[in-house]
């Protein structure tokens, strides 16, 4: 799968990209990325890419030539073309899911308040929000998109990984311990040592109907089989 990011601050993407399991996932040829700088595409001598807003208030706004010259560069009008916002969609899992069937996704990072709506309106697909919060830059949260889809790309994760953590099946994930068995007198719960599969799926089941329960209830919301 292959992201297209644009960006004022590509250095910042770049780390990303090679570190840790991403960067196995690009070794692996699984992942492949461009980091293109919008500030490339501006034409003035001061390579100007923000200007204030119409209509007067605080703050700049990412100017819609040279983000358009740098999405055309990207071959966006024809590929789908995401924009992190707070004023987006939610991302969930499922979004998740559905954009790690792409063969390429354009992300564009904005900035300030943001970028002329226009850019928006040509080139947008999907506008995204990742959490009811004010980030101060796009390129945060196009990681957090990209970190969430990349993950379930074949070979990147083994599916037994996948297969029980949180969203999946509508729950949250139960707790998790490893050694030592004793930490500043906290014990492993007793089931987790015995061995006996079937009573830690269970307690496993249970402590995430519980989590749910106390953090995210609406998760649980007219769904049977939950009750405790
Ligand atoms: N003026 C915008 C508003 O009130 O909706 C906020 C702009 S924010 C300071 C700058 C950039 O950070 C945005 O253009 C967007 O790319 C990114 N950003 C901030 N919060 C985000 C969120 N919750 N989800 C996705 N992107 C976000």
């Amino acid at each position: 799968m292959k992201f297209t990011l644009l960006s004022l601050f590509p250095e910042i993407l770049e780390s990303y990209f090679s570190s840790s399991i991403m960067a196995r996932a690009v070794e692996k040829g699984i992942v492949s990325y461009r980091n293109i700088n919008i500030r490339d595409f501006a034409v003035d001598k001061h390579r100007t890419c923000d200007d204030a807003p119409y209509g007067g208030g605080p703050g700049m706004v990412l100017k819609a030539e040279p983000l358009a010259a740098a999405l055309d560069f990207a071959g966006a009008p024809h590929l789908r073309t995401l924009c992190p916002t707070p004023s987006g969609r939610p991302f969930t899992q499922d979004y998740a899911k559905s954009l790690s069937a792409e063969e390429e996704i354009v992300l564009v990072c904005g900035r300030y308040e943001g970028i002329d709506q226009r850019v928006i309106d040509l080139y947008v697909s999907d506008e995204i929000s990742v959490g009811d919060y004010v980030l101060s830059s796009g390129e945060i949260a196009a990681m957090v998109i990209i970190d969430a889809v990349y993950r379930l790309l074949d070979g990147v994760i083994s599916l037994d990984s996948l297969a029980e953590e949180s969203f999946v099946e509508g729950l949250l994930e139960y707790p998790q311990y490893t050694r030592p068995e004793v930490f500043r007198g906290l014990k492993v719960p007793e089931v987790l040592l015995s061995g006996h599969h079937a009573n830690i799926s269970a307690w496993r089941r249970e402590q995430g109907i519980m989590k749910t329960r106390k953090y995210r209830p609406e998760l649980l919301a007219g769904r049977k089989g939950y009750e405790i």
